[in-house]
């Protein structure tokens, strides 16, 4: 496979035939994979499908790209998964957010929970979240997706609930808890249609979990419990192990 670059932006406008100027960190990018003139590359703008494209210049800050056929052939899975991951510390969360992006998580909203080790509000909390869509996009390239899924900004969870039960989006709501009576795959066989119409929206806690009046909060606002069984999943796990039989249930593998 051609190394893939994204090249998002406005102005980033890819038409067949025409010579296209690498954004710099595409530039360096090619540099790093040591790309020379001539080489072949795939170029995609987040808008649909990708281009062919060969490289004709390679400078130092500057290259050039021969711009050739669009492909419309989309990576993405058949239904549309939100993942509302309770904040987690360490480097869990950008290990779970390439992760999730490569079994073809839609969206990313991470969530500030009362058990969250880390707090992250203003500055820094804007910080992690161009690092972590800056994750999205290398891991789009690597895998094959042309839709680049969005990261929200951190929300506390009473917040994004109260927002979610309002505008009814995200479709099927999913509370990951160990508790829950129903497991994922029964819930799967029994809504299958509204899955794959409306997409679904998986909270998951963090590492502490979600407390007692959070997951009574998520209830309420319209979360129905499912279980992946009797063992205790490390927060990074849960959300994968959901996509993952997503996948494999609703077509997506
Ligand atoms: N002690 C916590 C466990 C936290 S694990 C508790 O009892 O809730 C972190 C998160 O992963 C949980 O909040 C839940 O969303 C998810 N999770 C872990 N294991 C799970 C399982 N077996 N079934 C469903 N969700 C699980």
């Amino acid at each position: 496979m051609a190394p893939r670059f994204f090249v998002g932006g406005a102005d980033a406008v890819l038409a067949a035939e025409s010579d296209f100027p690498l954004p710099e960190p595409v530039v360096r990018h090619a540099q790093v994979l040591r790309l020379a003139p001539g080489d072949a590359i795939t170029l995609f703008d987040g808008r649909g499908g990708s281009h062919a494209a060969t490289l004709v210049e390679l400078g130092k800050r500057h290259a050039l790209a021969r711009i050739g056929a669009h492909d419309a052939a989309e990576a993405e899975p058949p239904f549309r998964v939100t993942l509302a991951q309770g904040l987690a510390g360490g480097d869990k969360m950008d290990w779970l957010i390439e992760k999730a992006v490569e079994l073809g998580v839609a969206a990313i909203q991470p969530l500030q929970a009362s058990r969250s080790v880390v707090r992250l509000s203003g500055e820094r909390a804007q910080k992690r979240q161009s690092h972590w869509q800056a994750l999205v996009q290398a891991a789009c390239e690597q895998c094959g997706r042309n839709r680049l899924p969005a990261v929200a900004e951190v929300t506390n969870l009473d917040t994004w609930l109260a927002r979610v039960a309002q505008s009814g989006n995200g479709g099927t709501r999913l509370l990951l808890s160990p508790r829950a009576a129903q497991a994922l795959p029964a819930l799967v066989a029994e809504r299958r249609e509204a899955l794959l119409a409306d997409g679904v929206t998986l909270l998951i806690g963090p590492e502490g979990g979600l407390a007692p009046e959070e997951e009574q909060a998520a209830l309420q606002a319209g979360f129905t419990g499912v279980s992946l069984g009797p063992r205790i999943l490390r927060t990074e796990t849960a959300g994968l192990a959901c996509l993952a039989t997503l996948n494999a249930l609703l077509g997506g593998f």
